[in-house]
């Protein structure tokens, strides 16, 4: 037996025993409060049963010859990267941090800047191996329980567990080739529309504000013709945004294990709010120490308006603060005082038809003008995934993050996340759930099928065992 199978059969044997033992609670996995890219609350989980999935961690094989590797799900996507360059290869999408997962991935379904050619992460996923809600496990290819290979990524683990994946891979080279393309906010989908018609190997963009927009284009290269470079290694390095924001040079090369992860240290730029001494004092009076009913530590309007642009860091505070600003401990920080830095927060992704995405986007700027934002172009899905926010009948959406302070909210930001819901909705789009949704129950069935779902759940004897996904994603 290999190890993947005896992994496999104690997490079977577990799984049984908990389902004998379990009180009517469905199950929760217990990784995800250490160690997850996930914003949103984890309260789901209090008094559940949890399954460990620690053991699956690792890469069960890489075959060169197919450029295919078959990993298990708590595999991070840095030890996915290193293990596949080993062999020449890489995954053609690897979501931006280092610390997401093989399972979060494709339970979150992940996109990045290889999306506009390849899709979400799932979409590169050739067969998925999965446990059921009765025990037993399946292997789903798009040719036996199809339905499961399609509806079980983006369902966040409310239809089964994910045991292992098989990837597809593409040669890797040594180098990234970036050309970039600065313009207006309002240029800025129309030339990530023309990129899209050539063969870019990545495609991103960046606003910073109406007048001032980036759009990233990037190629694999084994050389670079005596380009500058750019490097992530060292702890005083430029965090990319700000690199990108005081471009230097229209083109540049990057190693690309640099360029994969360029938005890691500092989370794009959430870290940079923590820079705010404002923002630090009210993280640990009230959302450390518990301090909320003091109401003269809330912040004033007019103060929320200076606070809601991240700062640049200087050189001296990236150095101090490196290790503290990687995007696994930022979240780490997230989740002590969880409750308050949801609701003094804005971490949002919603993905919108590409015809819509200009206006949409001209909305956003105004309202809730929250700068910088994030622009990721991504192929759609025209296959069965009940909960992939890049289903749509157009062939791309335009991601749309929206990460930091919006301008005018008070103490909660939970109005302007439903605004932005509906926002969404009335363009089209559909958000990515790994962070808070205020919609109620029959909103969220209005968007996403709620009769697939059920079939599925069937199908996979999820009913009872694991959470709604309704449970999971919709915040209280
Ligand atoms: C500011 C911000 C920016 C982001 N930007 C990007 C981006 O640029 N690109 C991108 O791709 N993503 C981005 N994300 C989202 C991120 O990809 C998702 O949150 C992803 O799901 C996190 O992966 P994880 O490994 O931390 O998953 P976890 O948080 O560990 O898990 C995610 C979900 O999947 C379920 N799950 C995990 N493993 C399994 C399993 N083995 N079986 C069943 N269910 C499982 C969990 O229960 C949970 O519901 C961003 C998130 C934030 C906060």
């Amino acid at each position: 037996m290999s190890n993947h199978s005896q992994k496999v059969t104690k997490i079977q044997n577990q799984f049984r025993a908990l389902l004998e033992k379990k009180i009517g609670s469905p199950l929760s996995l217990n990784h995800s409060t250490k160690h997850t890219n996930t914003t949103r609350s984890q309260s789901y989980k209090s008094g559940c049963p949890q399954l460990d999935l620690s053991d699956l961690n690792s890469i069960i094989q890489i075959d060169q010859e197919k450029q295919i590797a078959i990993v298990e799900p708590r595999v991070s996507m840095d030890k996915l990267v290193k293990a596949t360059l080993a062999y020449g290869l890489i995954p053609p999408v690897v979501p931006e941090f280092k610390e997401i997962t093989v399972g979060g991935a494709i339970m979150g379904g992940a996109g990045e800047s290889g999306s506009h050619r390849w899709g979400s992460f799932n979409d590169i996923c050739l067969s998925l191996e999965i446990l059921c809600g009765d025990g037993n496990v399946i292997h789903a290819t798009p040719t036996q329980h199809a339905s499961a290979l399609y509806g079980v990524p983006c369902s966040y683990g409310s239809l089964g567990v994910l045991l292992s994946a098989t990837i597809q891979l593409i040669p890797a080279k040594e180098l990234v080739r970036l050309r970039y393309h600065p313009c207006t906010a309002e240029q800025a989908i129309q030339k990530l529309q023309e990129l899209m018609q050539t063969s870019a190997d990545f495609l991103d963009g960046i606003i910073y504000s109406k007048e001032k927009a980036v759009i990233i284009e990037g190629h694999l290269v084994s050389t670079a013709d005596q380009l500058p470079y750019f490097g992530l290694k060292a702890k005083s390095a430029e965090w990319y945004f700000q690199h990108v924001e005081k471009l230097k040079h229209l083109e540049e090369v990057m190693t690309l294990t640099d360029y994969l992860f360029r938005y890691d240290q500092g989370a794009f730029w959430v870290g940079a709010f923590l820079l705010r001494p404002q923002l630090v004092i009210r993280y640990l009076l009230q959302g450390i120490f518990h301090l909320e009913n003091k109401k003269n530590y809330n912040l004033s309007p007019e103060q929320i308006a200076k606070l809601r642009s991240p700062l640049r860091p200087s050189s001296f505070w990236r150095t101090l603060l490196h290790p503290l600003l990687s995007t696994k401990n930022l979240w780490k920080l997230f989740h002590f005082a969880d409750k308050w830095a949801q609701v003094h927060s804005i971490l949002q992704d919603f993905c919108i038809p590409q015809e819509k995405a200009p206006k949409f986007l001209e909305e956003v700027m105004e309202d809730p003008g929250t700068f910088p934002l994030w622009l990721c172009p991504i192929k759609s899905t025209q296959k069965p995934q009940i909960f992939a926010p890049h289903n749509t009948a157009t062939s791309h959406v335009i991601n749309v993050g929206i990460y930091g302070l919006p301008s005018y909210y008070t103490t909660s930001t939970e109005n302007v996340t439903k605004f932005l819901e509906q926002k969404a909705r009335s363009f089209d789009g559909k958000k990515v759930l790994y962070s808070r949704s205020f919609y109620t129950v029959e909103e969220f069935w209005q968007i996403y099928s709620q009769d697939a779902y059920r079939a599925l759940r069937k199908e996979l004897s999820a009913e009872g065992a694991f959470h709604e996904i309704t449970d999971k994603v919709l915040s209280e």
